[in-house]
């Protein structure tokens, strides 16, 4: 098992890994693209740089320094965090990663645009981890909200245990194979029905149809969703975090744009170098 599991390798949780490394830890990076910075088109305000740089060039930077470190990076997407009370378990598309302490550092969730009524009835037939909740719906008829891999994945998870499925693309082109008896409706939403408890969805043309339960999984799995997996505590829709980014859950920190402040790579790389320390200290006490 690994000291230290990051997922995604960002400013943020590339920061958090060289502390990690310096301390001697093995540390594994897990990530799924460039994340925010490869899509800067010139960073200039970032300590150090006499020039600026791309994003992907700074991003390379790092990648070459945790590496030099003796990183492990990996490509790979999260799906799903995992919480045994000694350490953690993250599915990922291509394999499984565990660590004793796990850092998320997934960026800002810029994918996700809830339907009218989501918020309101999360906990009330609205659900984001199928692993979780699937079992509330044996042989029921639910809905999957999303169009790619993480969708496939909870879709997957259910179609063991609920009587149909149907997957709402909300108008999203399928970026996954999803199986032949799962029906695709790739209408857009216009809300959700039900008041303090989810009865169905409405779609654009106003044409209602009912379903038991709603599974969440737009673009890829964030920071929220896996610490919801995980069993982390959560304010309404903010997750817990203490003044050292450590959730309720012991060993599990959040850092960077995933933690919803500045979105700058600064204020990143500092959550990670936080988030990176605590976890070193609270792994040298309680899982050494
Ligand atoms: C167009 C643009 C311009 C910007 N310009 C500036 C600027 O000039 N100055 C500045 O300071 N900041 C700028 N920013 C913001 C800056 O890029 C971010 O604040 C910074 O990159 C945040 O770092 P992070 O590590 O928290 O997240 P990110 O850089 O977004 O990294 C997130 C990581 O998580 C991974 N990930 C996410 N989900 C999963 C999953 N399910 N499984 C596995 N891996 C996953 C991603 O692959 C990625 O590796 C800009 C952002 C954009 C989009």
């Amino acid at each position: 098992m690994t000291d230290m599991l990051i997922l995604g390798y960002g400013p943020a949780g590339i920061s958090a890994a060289l502390y990690g490394l310096r301390a001697g830890l093995s540390v594994q990076l897990i990530g799924k693209d460039g994340g925010a910075l490869a899509k800067a088109h010139m960073i200039q305000n970032y300590y150090g740089l006499e020039q600026p740089l791309t994003g992907e060039q700074l991003l390379e930077v790092g990648h070459k320094q945790a590496m030099a470190l003796g990183a492990n990076i990996i490509d790979d997407e999260i799906t799903d965090l995992m919480f045994d009370g000694q350490g953690f378990s993250a599915k990922g598309l291509a394999g499984e990663y565990h660590g004793k302490v796990c850092i998320m550092a997934t960026g800002a969730a810029r994918n996700k645009h809830p339907v009218a009524g989501m918020t309101e009835l999360e906990g009330h037939g609205v659900s984001y981890c199928a692993v979780c909740d699937a079992f509330f719906y044996r042989q029921k008829k639910v809905a999957v909200l999303g169009s790619g891999e993480y969708a496939l994945h909870e879709v997957q998870e259910l179609a063991q245990v609920v009587a149909s499925i149907t997957l709402l693309t909300n108008g999203a082109p399928l970026t996954a194979s999803f199986p032949p008896n799962v029906r695709i409706e790739s209408r857009h939403l216009q809300s959700l029905v039900g008041e303090g408890q989810f009865k169905g969805v409405r779609y654009e043309d106003g044409i209602e149809e009912e379903f038991d339960g709603l599974f969440v999984a737009l673009g890829s799995a964030n920071a929220t969703d896996l610490a919801k997996k995980a069993g982390a505590g959560f304010d309404g829709p903010t997750l817990v975090l203490d003044k050292d980014f450590q959730t309720t859950l012991p060993g599990l920190f959040a850092a960077g744009d995933c933690t919803g402040g500045t979105l700058q790579v600064a204020v990143a790389v500092g959550e990670g170098a936080k988030a990176g320390l605590a976890a070193i200290k609270y792994l040298r006490e309680h899982r050494a």
